[in-house]
């Protein structure tokens, strides 16, 4: 085995299925660096109460932390390689967090642009004090396994700049223990309504969980170029959310060109790009459904997964609490 370049931590919150806005901004990073670097993938939960802590929404995590394994083994994550865990199950993300928020300030993190569209969009009138130490609870995540690289999309860009600040500002007051962590971003991918990108909660997203018929309805139903109401009209292709997904997952590049070419020339119509489309699309989904439905129909697999990974990560983070005391100098009992 080669030598690793170093650790790798990322994750998702439990709050439904991936999709194809999180392949392009992280799946695919995930994938093709699990094998470069020791690999720690986080499930979350414990972030989605900065938002919804009532017990309603708390009832669901269960059922979405499965599905989101079942994701993760779908898409190409080895957990024989990489270890996922659940970040609610490790006692340490609660001591270390309280640690870290000492060393970050209330107008740092009102600075961060994310966290006001997260309390807007939940339908919160003032901000919690969980929800601004968003990114103070995901630096614990980072720092506890002393990761290297945090490959996310760009939303979560300004948050790896608080982790960096924070590992920096820890490293200097009490000894050099934390890596600074990098962030790999990826780029983002706009929702099936062409108009903001694809999320969970907008409703405008194809799942890696859909099959080949809710994609070929999907698709069908997608935002193109609103002037062009016949076939015959000449179209625009930039900015066009069809013609963004075909070039990012139509491998046949000729059919894309040509496909190109007749549209901008109004000489091919919406339903036959898009039926190209929809067939690229099943192709691109069909191994990563087959994958999924091979694990599905193991019972105990995701839980054990899920245990043997938590143990791992519990301690990786008993010693990183361990350095993290001394270092403090912080007193021990007689
Ligand atoms: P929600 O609607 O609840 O915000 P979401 O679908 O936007 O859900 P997140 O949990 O916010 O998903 O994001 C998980 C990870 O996937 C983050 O790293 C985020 O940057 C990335 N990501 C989410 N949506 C996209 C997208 N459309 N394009 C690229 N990356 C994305
Ligand atoms: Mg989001």
């Amino acid at each position: 085995m080669k030598p690793k370049k170093g650790r790798l931590l990322t994750g998702d919150r439990p709050t439904g299925r991936l999709h194809l806005g999180h392949f392009v901004g992280t799946l695919r990073n995930r994938v093709r660096m699990q094998d470069e670097y020791e690999s720690f993938f986080i499930i979350a939960d414990l972030h989605t109460l900065t938002t919804r802590p009532e017990r309603a929404a708390i009832e669901e995590i269960a059922e979405n932390v499965h599905q989101l394994v079942l994701d993760y083994l779908s898409i190409g994550i080895d957990p024989q390689r990489s270890t996922i865990f659940l970040q609610s199950a490790i006692p340490e993300t609660y001591e270390l967090n309280l640690l870290l928020e000492m060393l970050v300030t209330v107008p740092r993190l009102e600075r961060v642009p994310s966290l006001k569209n997260m309390a807007s969009d939940a339908g919160l009138e003032s901000m919690p004090f969980g929800l601004l130490g968003y990114p103070v609870l995901q630096t614990v995540d980072i720092l506890l396994p002393r990761a290297d690289v945090v490959p996310v999309g760009k939303d979560n860009q300004a948050h790896i700049e608080v982790a960096r600040e924070i590992a920096r500002r820890f490293n200097r007051l009490y000894g050099e223990i934390f890596p600074i962590p990098r962030g790999k971003i990826g780029e983002e991918l706009v929702g099936l309504d062409g108009q903001a990108k694809m999320s969970k909660s907008l409703n405008n997203t194809i799942f890696l969980s859909d099959d080949a018929e809710v994609v070929m309805e999907k698709v069908m139903r997608m935002y193109t170029d609103p002037k062009r109401v016949r076939a015959n009209i000449p179209g625009r292709v930039e900015g066009n959310p069809v013609f963004i997904y075909h070039d990012a997952f139509n491998p046949d590049v000729d059919e894309v060109v040509s496909l190109k070419q007749r549209y901008r020339g109004g000489q091919v119509g919406d339903v036959e790009v898009k039926q190209r489309l929809a067939r690229a699309l099943n192709a691109f989904l069909d191994p990563i459904r087959q994958r999924r439905a091979t694990f599905e129909e193991q019972p105990q697999l995701v839980e054990d997964i899920l245990r043997s990974g938590t143990e791992r990560m519990r301690s990786e983070a008993q010693r990183t609490m361990e350095l993290v005391r001394n270092v403090m100098g912080l007193p021990r009992l007689p």
